[in-house]
């Protein structure tokens, strides 16, 4: 079937649309769906704010058409209501939360729960001694480790400590198997890594209890490859101060007994406290050091994997102006592709970031006033964008120096077109063909 595209009111090269075939829209499809299940940015420049229930939110982008922020589950969404948070001193992550319990003890005393506990105390404690003090989660949250690294490299802290505790190991010891782990050929976080291993080991060491230890016991760093960290919490902070905490092993049961107990996990959270601050304050050089190790191998937890992100920003309605012919087309495009007009209007968007982002694309520049498409035809087209879907439009608009409905405008053409062209015979099975399409004239069309 033919549906010529609809007559565009700009410069066809501000497309930039490569051979447009029904491969290139399935490989669209496919990049779509990895985008929208969340492997997005972790990297935050611009501060955090704090939405509902306190959760910190990275700022990706302030944008004239909405703030992008990094979610719960790390992914970019819209959020204009947050209040700027941070800087801060310190910022501790509890490990683990929501469906990660990570190890368990034998009393049913989950290590989401205890880190979380001990981390209260932490910043209790941190307070106490006039410091600022922010945590990665403040409740039994699913959150992955980039989204935990992206708040902390967003609140600039002079410390970052992860709090964790072990599971695995089942060789007795008479000391605390406590662990701790540093960035690679990073002074100042061994540093960080010796001290803390000294507080927590000595604050535990007078408890009569059978302790175990793996040979990590002590201060090391454990590499999956040269350089490069295998714990994310420690690879994607690299302009951080981070150290990772194994306070015991929850793993046995005389330990999570102990563990289980409200002074000691204040205990705990005290000396984590007094170890942060001996660093700040003091130039001790910590004790404990192993050398480096190469383990690649995690739990393969703390990735956004099922990750599921709460609304705190309503859909927004956007419209979009159609003239009678420009919709006519849209409904037959729509219908050759077997989808609503819906689903066309928000993959067009979609496939304009993702023409964008392809490698060697040139970068998108504001459209000059002529380019600008015409979005406010008498045929009107709705379209619902959720807040994940709403940054991806908010970035397009900024891009391009137009409004969100002449973002929507020129995705809706942009689709019309490649599928239009798609039925043109004289550009198929041409694998000799390499111009762009979207300058291409018809000079063989004989
Ligand atoms: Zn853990």
């Amino acid at each position: 079937m033919h549906s010529p595209p609809m007559s565009m009111p700009y410069r066809p090269h501000v497309l930039k649309a490569p051979r447009p075939t029904r491969l290139l829209l399935e490989v669209v499809a496919i990049v779509l769906v990895v985008v929208t299940s969340g492997v997005g940015v972790a990297t935050a420049l611009a501060g955090a704010v704090l939405g509902p229930d306190e959760v910190i939110l990275p700022i990706l982008d302030e944008l004239p058409d909405g703030t992008i922020v990094s979610s719960t589950c790390g992914n970019p969404i819209v959020y204009d209501d947050g209040r700027p948070f941070g800087p801060v001193d310190v910022v501790l992550d509890p490990g683990h939360g929501g469906p990660e319990s990570g190890s368990v003890g034998a009393n049913g005393l989950t290590e989401r729960d205890l880190n979380l506990m001990v981390a209260f105390h932490t910043q209790l404690a941190l307070e106490d001694l006039g410091y600022t003090v922010a945590l990665t989660r403040r409740r039994d949250t699913h959150m992955p480790i980039r989204q935990r690294a992206a708040i902390a490299n967003a609140l600039t802290p002079l410390a970052f400590v992860s709090i964790h505790h072990n599971g695995g190991a089942t060789r007795r010891s008479d000391t605390p198997g406590t662990e701790t782990f540093h960035q690679v050929d990073d002074p100042e976080s061994t540093r960080l890594a010796g001290i803390l291993f000294e507080e927590i080991q000595s604050a535990f060491s007078p408890y009569w209890v059978p302790w175990v230890r793996t040979v990590h016991q002590g201060v090391s760093t454990r590499l999956r490859e040269p350089r490069a960290e295998t714990y994310g919490i420690l690879r994607m902070t690299p302009d951080l101060t981070s150290v990772i905490t194994e306070g015991l092993y929850l793993s046995n049961p005389p330990e999570a007994q102990l563990l289980a107990l409200p002074q000691i996990q204040e205990l705990e959270g005290r000396v984590i406290a007094a170890g942060i601050h001996r660093f700040l304050t003091t130039q001790d050089p910590g004790s404990g050091f192993k050398p480096e190790f190469f383990d690649p191998h995690t739990t393969g937890t703390g990735t956004a994997r099922g990750c599921v992100d709460s609304e705190i920003t309503p859909p927004a309605g956007i419209s979009t102006g159609f003239t009678a012919k420009e919709h006519e087309d849209l409904v037959a495009t729509a219908r050759q592709l077997g989808k609503s007009t819906d689903w066309l209007l928000r993959f067009g968007v979609h496939t304009l970031e993702f023409l964008s982002e392809l490698p060697g694309a040139a970068a998108i520049t504001p459209l000059a006033a002529a380019d600008r498409p015409d979005a406010y035809g008498p045929v009107a087209e709705t379209v619902a964008w959720n807040q994940a879907e709403q940054a991806v439009l908010v970035r397009m608009a900024d891009a391009y120096g137009i409004t969100r409905t002449q973002v929507q405008k020129l995705g809706a053409v942009l689709m019309v077109f490649l599928a239009g062209l798609e039925d043109q015979p004289v550009t198929q099975n041409d694998p000799a063909a390499t111009q762009d399409d979207a300058t291409a004239v018809p000079d063989d069309a004989d």
